[in-house]
């Protein structure tokens, strides 16, 4: 792996390597300590309280990357949104989230929902940058495929019939909620590097 190192404040191995796929020239490299609780009302306030205190935690030497996002469904009035990860009770799995949601949603005749994630950088000055991203789609009436992770064998995006379990990484990374907020960002970010390791001006 090559390029500028990133510090991501995520535990969560699948966030960490879409965001890989999704950021060229950067090395995101998993913070190892601890994260705040998420306590924030909104996916921003989220990103930036994981942001902020492994900012704080690595001294300020460093660019630092949070992600917070869930998936919210139209017929409850947005949850599970920032509660997607624990919807079925703290360390639920993904599997049980899943689950729930289904069972929530089956019988109101609305099965839309979408993705959302905030993506939060902080500069090693300290300067704050974001980039928010959507994918909308329907809830199938159960689980197919087996890539991604989360809600993902459930989620049709708009104009599709597959799950984004059933595409192919690179299909997902197309139409992503986390590739469409880190397309946002990355034209805030000074450029990472080259396979080459020569680092281009900026
Ligand atoms: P958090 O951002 O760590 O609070 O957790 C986000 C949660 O939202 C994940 O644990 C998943 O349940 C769900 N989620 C976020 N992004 C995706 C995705 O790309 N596919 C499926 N589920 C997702």
């Amino acid at each position: 792996m090559s390029g500028r190192r990133i510090v991501l404040a995520s535990g969560n191995a699948h966030k960490a390597l879409e965001l890989a796929r999704v950021l060229p020239g950067w090395d995101v490299q998993p913070f190892g300590g601890g994260l705040p609780e998420e306590t924030g009302e909104t996916f921003r306030e989220n990103a930036l309280l994981k942001a902020r205190h492994v900012h704080a935690a690595v001294g300020g030497g460093e660019w630092v990357l949070a992600d917070d996002s869930g998936i919210e469904a139209a017929a409850l009035g947005g949850v599970p949104g920032v509660r997607s990860a624990r919807y079925a009770g703290e360390g639920a799995t993904d599997e049980e989230n899943l689950a729930k949601l289904l069972a929530a949603v089956e019988g109101r005749g609305d099965r839309r929902v979408r993705y959302v994630a905030e993506l939060v950088a902080i500069a090693p000055d300290g300067a704050e940058l974001h980039g928010r991203g959507e994918l909308t789609g329907t809830l199938a009436a159960a689980p197919r495929g087996s890539g991604g992770f989360g809600y993902d064998p459930a989620f049709v995006p708009d104009g599709e019939t597959r799950t984004v379990a059933e595409m192919a990484p690179e299909e997902k990374d197309a139409m992503s909620h986390r590739a469409r907020a880190a397309a946002a960002l990355l034209p805030q970010l000074p450029r990472g590097q080259s396979p080459h390791g020569d680092c281009p001006p900026e």
